[in-house]
């Protein structure tokens, strides 16, 4: 019986490993790159105040305009160039179904976001995976030359990049958008950290796609909340691949108040997450056995002289849970965190310099 339901389904599908995350729970909580911080109480209550208006007997608007608008004037882009959708995942899963199927091919450099190989296995297309260096830096050189040469339909950059924390400049960005037709897809989920954005490059290259979240800096991963801005023309068409009615008015209502107060709010977290960020890599720096790696994100890899598991079960033992990624390509030696409170990265580094008898 099993079998014969099981055969129905794509084979390579059945190859692949699920996305999925360890169940592991702990006080310092520094595994998903989240904002170490809740929501700030003003937003929430300003949201709360919105939406109790609202009529949720009633679907939310067909386009949530106000929230398209309220986007553009925070990007610098233009409100019909954008699509917000129920987390920037749903929208990476959009712009590959509009793009991917069987013999189409996607670039990316691995080790990165998961997401990306595995919906474009599922959508049956082809992944290119170049290695980053072994500095776990971006392979520019080798990214350009299969760009130009291997025409992909699709490129996909992480910048800074889950999980090495590595960006790709302004100036390889062009080169690659000019050296080739198809899409080229900036996901800058973590743009706040880095305090740089390719948006402004939109102008010029009608084939750039960036991606962004309200889950990491702007503190709503538990809402879901994310946007793509492209040229117009693109994104009537990968719109076609959303579902309608994909965000809930608190997520719309949210994103909106969230964007209106986020210089107030929360930029001085995001400052603050930067300096935090300087501090651990100095800190971690000191102790024997641990090599951290420069990132401009919100979390970082470290290199570990002890086996990366180990030092996962150490830290649960000390209510600290960070992200087991010796999984990874290139990173059997590594483990990372997120940048949490400068209380919770206290903590890590005592535990840290336990562990590693420094
Ligand atoms: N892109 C990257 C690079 C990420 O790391 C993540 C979340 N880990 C996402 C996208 C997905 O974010 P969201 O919560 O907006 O779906």
């Amino acid at each position: 019986m099993m079998s014969n339901s099981l055969a129905s389904i794509k084979t390579r599908l059945r190859q692949l490993r699920p996305y999925s995350l360890r169940p592991e729970r702990a006080r310092v909580k520094l595994n998903q790159n989240e904002n170490p911080w809740d929501m700030p109480v003003k937003i929430k209550q300003e949201t709360l105040r919105r939406i109790a208006e609202c009529a949720w007997s009633r679907y939310p608007n067909f386009t949530p305009r106000r929230l398209h608008e309220r986007l553009a004037e925070f990007s610098g882009w233009t409100a019909d160039g954008i699509i917000a959708g129920n987390g920037s995942n749903e929208l990476i899963q959009a712009l590959l179904m509009v793009t991917v199927e069987e013999g189409k091919h996607v670039l990316i450099s691995e080790p990165t976001f998961a997401l990306y190989r595995q919906i474009t296995t599922v959508l049956g297309g082809e992944v290119i995976s170049l290695p980053l260096n072994a500095d776990l830096s971006y392979d520019v050189t080798a990214l350009k030359d299969a760009v130009r040469d291997l025409q992909p339909e699709v490129t996909i950059v992480c910048s800074p990049n889950n999980p090495t924390g590595c960006v790709l400049s302004d100036d390889d960005l062009r080169l690659l958008l000019e050296s080739t037709n198809g899409v080229v897809v900036v996901d800058e989920a973590y743009h706040e950290f880095a305090e740089h954005s390719v948006v402004p490059l939109l102008r010029q290259h009608e084939n750039l796609v960036v991606l962004r979240t309200f889950s990491k800096a702007m503190a709503m991963a538990g809402l879901r909340t994310g946007y793509l801005l492209a040229a117009p023309e693109l994104t009537s068409e990968i719109g076609k691949a959303v579902l309608p009615y994909n965000l809930n008015i608190v997520s719309q209502t949210a994103a909106e108040v969230g964007v209106e107060m986020y210089e107030d709010e929360l930029r001085p977290l995001v400052r603050e997450i930067i300096a935090e960020r300087a501090r651990l890599y100095e800190a971690l720096t000191g102790i024997n056995g641990l090599t951290p790696v420069r990132s401009r994100a919100n979390f970082m890899v470290v290199r570990s002289a002890i086996d990366p598991k180990e030092v996962f079960a150490e830290l649960i033992h000390r209510n600290i849970l960070i992200r087991d990624v010796s999984g990874y390509p290139m990173l059997s030696r590594y483990f990372r965190f997120s940048v949490g409170t400068h209380e919770e990265n206290d903590l890590l580094i005592e535990a840290l310099r336990e562990i590693f008898g420094a």
